[in-house]
């Protein structure tokens, strides 16, 4: 079996969202219009594997640069040697092949993958379970009015998020350009109103601004101590591996991460070293791919460690049910003013439904999980390449 084809398409479709001046998601007053791509492999037999990816990632320079000289002839099955073509291909790239395009065309090869053999990406991974427990995570917090603008409101959603069946909460607090933000006072105030609003068993995290000082972090810390929070994550930049050791040294409440920080599981590996982390943390578009996710999951596991999969997404669902260490799905990004449970219109159903346990179950579909509406982005296609 061999790559025949790499193909990318850029459709539009109406979106609730805006970004802010940082690049931050929130609601939009208006129906915006939004492009998403999708990448498909095809192999010589017919074989198709499938990925959305954001625009920029696999635009058509990463395609002919990267992917197609990579790929085109290639066995995709073999998705480990393919891996390490494409990633050696990065330190000459001069920064254009990302990790994030790394991660489309590896969880393509998946998707293939799952279709050619009748199962499930899990399953092929070798599945751990069929549904895993997941906490609602909230966008950041705005000065929306009956948003996410007050500790009271932040209050008053968690509480619906309980309701719903959420087992977990996870807050993103306020960024600039908020304009109060960042506020080591707001973001406690918020976790305090938090906890008193949904009694003292629900599980917390905190992932607040992620810029804070040593200091800051400390102040913050202390408080999600007495609050018996979960976790916390990525207060302070990333880049600084010593200052999260700091950190770590000196609280109780675990820190998680790196979530953003380069290198993949090489790098994680060296947060574990410095003692800088005490969860360790891997999205598939962050370290290039589910096959680096589970890298980093099994590399925790030796160490008697949790790995939390960062984000949204079919990809990451597939990694946390092949996971033994991973507690939790993270879902969202959450608000209530947006309603995540419909599938946008180049879905037909969305790839985390949620029981009222809490649980999302895992698509016994073959492939990935994506429940694409082949018909919509072919009618909203605006760009073949
Ligand atoms: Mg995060």
């Amino acid at each position: 079996m061999k790559i025949e084809t790499i193909q990318g398409q850029v459709f539009v479709f109406p979106s609730y969202r805006c970004s802010d001046s940082a690049g931050h998601s929130h609601p939009s007053e208006t129906v915006t219009e939004a492009k998403m791509a999708l990448l498909t492999i095809t192999a010589d037999d017919g074989t198709q594997g499938r990925i959305l990816a954001p625009v920029e990632v696999i635009r058509p320079f990463v395609l002919d640069s990267f992917a197609r000289k990579v790929l085109i002839g290639q066995d995709p099955f073999d998705r480990e040697r393919l891996w390490h073509a494409l990633e050696q291909w990065q330190r000459g790239s001069a920064g254009q092949l990302t990790d994030r395009a790394l991660a489309a065309f590896e969880q393509a090869l998946w998707d293939l993958a799952g279709r050619k053999l009748g199962l499930p990406v899990y399953k092929l991974i070798g599945g751990f379970r069929d549904k895993v427990p997941a906490y609602g995570s909230t966008m950041c917090g705005d000065e929306l009015k009956g948003g996410l603008s007050t500790p009271d409101e932040y209050a008053d959603f968690a509480v619906k998020m309980v309701k719903r069946g959420y087992k977990g909460i996870k807050l993103h607090t306020w960024m600039p350009p908020v304009s109060f933000a960042p506020s080591v006072a707001m973001d406690i105030k918020a976790c305090e109103a938090v906890r008193e609003a949904v009694g003292p068993d629900v599980p917390l995290m905190l992932d607040g601004f992620h810029w804070y000082s040593r200091m800051d972090a400390l102040t913050i810390g202390r408080a999600l101590e007495r609050l018996n929070f979960t976790w916390f994550e990525e207060m302070m930049n990333e880049q600084s591996i010593d200052s999260y050791a700091w950190l770590a040294g000196q609280l109780n409440v675990p820190i998680l991460g790196p979530e953003s920080a380069a290198g993949k599981h090489w790098a994680r590996a060296d947060w574990v070293r410095a003692g800088a982390t005490d969860i360790l943390r891997a999205g598939v578009p962050g370290v290039g791919g589910i096959g680096p996710v589970l890298k980093v999951a099994h590399l925790a596991e030796s160490f008697g460690m949790d790995c939390e999969v960062h984000g949204s997404s079919a990809g990451n669902l597939a990694a946390c049910a092949a996971i033994a260490n991973c507690r939790w799905y993270e879902r969202g990004l959450l608000h209530p003013f947006l309603e995540y449970d419909e599938p946008p219109p180049y879905l037909n159903t969305i790839w985390d439904p949620m029981d009222s346990e809490g649980f999302v179950h895992l698509s016994q579909e073959p492939g990935l999980g994506e429940d694409l509406n082949l018909d919509y982005i072919d009618a909203h296609t605006i760009s073949t390449y």
